[in-house]
């Protein structure tokens, strides 16, 4: 059973998947169609924005990776992010040639923006809400962060965002300094497809469009672009199955918390959580033993948690029942 990497336990739409049905294989003789035209305006529509104020890519890593060298200069002022987040941050750091700060997060594992703000840096990345914690930072004080950096760009990592509900996409309109990343694989239950998407003005877009093409001209293949923009217009069946993982969600933690855990206010698919008796390794090689993935990471803080998924109802009652077997009542 797989609750290590955060993917949703529900199929995708079956309008997604009528696309995907439909799909003229015939046509796969073309390069997919530039500038993802149809897409894009799929996108454009469900977050209220216009299509030149929308970026593709294959997975919202692959758009990280190229904010990197879009935005930032090699061996110039860097990067600043806080010390546990997407691990992903500081590879691309390092493969980009930018440095990077790192802002410890708070005892309570959240993120003080104003000590964000006071790194020197040319750049600032959040992701909300945050990975692996699940701690989700208001909107509000997302407004006042942005702008309050509005000589510097901000780049908000909203992968986990389908799970709370309080997307930054609006404020792109309003703050050119803000790019908002989003990702098809979490909330649209499309992983293994491969699609996110970026939001932000036309400036920043541009960017990321002149480094895309010096790199790999048609990140998104056809089938991808159709299934995508009609699981995008979908949004109906994914409020209900989201809301499904949330309220699963609610119950895990108070499930985890009666058999002794500590667990974090998550506002993503999945929690993180350390159990008072047990460490994080022993819990993780316990789970692993009976057929269930979670994730651990031997790090620095974190090194006594584990961080598990969401699954369905079922997943999440074989999860509890294997804890049973090993947990000291
Ligand atoms: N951001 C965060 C915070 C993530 O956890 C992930 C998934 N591991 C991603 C981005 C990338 O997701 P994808 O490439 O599937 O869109």
């Amino acid at each position: 059973m797989k609750l290590n990497t955060n993917e949703n336990p529900y199929p995708p739409s079956p309008k997604a998947l009528a696309a995907y049905e439909a799909f003229d294989v015939s046509s796969l003789r073309l390069y997919p169609p530039l500038p993802m035209r149809a897409l894009r305006e799929a996108v454009a529509q469900a977050e209220g924005v216009a299509p030149e104020n929308v970026f593709c890519g294959n997975g919202s890593d692959e758009i990280l990776a190229l904010c990197f060298p879009a935005f930032f200069d090699e061996g110039g002022e860097g990067a600043a992010f806080a010390d546990i987040t997407y691990s992903f941050y500081p590879v691309f750091c390092a493969f980009f040639g930018v440095p990077c700060t790192q802002v410890p997060l708070e005892e309570d594992f959240t993120l003080d923006l104003n000590k964000l703000s006071a790194a020197k840096a040319q750049g600032l990345l959040v992701a909300n809400p945050n990975a692996p914690t699940g701690i989700g930072i208001p909107l509000t004080e997302i407004e006042a962060f942005v702008r309050k950096n509005s000589g510097r760009i901000v780049i908000v990592d909203e992968a986990y965002m389908p799970f709370f509900g309080q997307s930054a996409v609006p404020l792109t309109k309003k703050y050119e300094n803000l790019l908002v990343v989003k990702t098809f694989s979490k909330g649209y239950s499309l992983a293994g497809m491969r699609c996110g998407y970026a939001v932000g003005n036309a400036a920043l877009i541009g960017g990321l469009e002149r480094c895309r093409d010096s790199f790999n001209s048609y990140p998104v293949d056809s089938v991808c672009q159709a299934v995508c923009a009609a699981a995008i217009g979908d949004g109906a069946y994914y409020e209900e199955k989201n809301a499904l993982v949330v309220s699963e969600r609610e119950r895990l933690t108070a499930e985890l918390a009666e058999r002794g855990f500590t667990v974090l206010p998550s506002k993503a698919n999945f929690v993180f959580a350390r159990h008072g008796a047990v460490g994080g390794r022993e819990v993780y090689a316990q789970l692993r033993a009976r057929g269930v993935l979670v994730r651990h990471f031997e790090k620095p803080r974190i090194s006594e948690f584990c961080r598990i998924t969401v699954g369905s109802r079922e997943q999440n009652d074989a999860l509890l029942s294997a804890l049973d077997e090993f947990l000291p009542r």
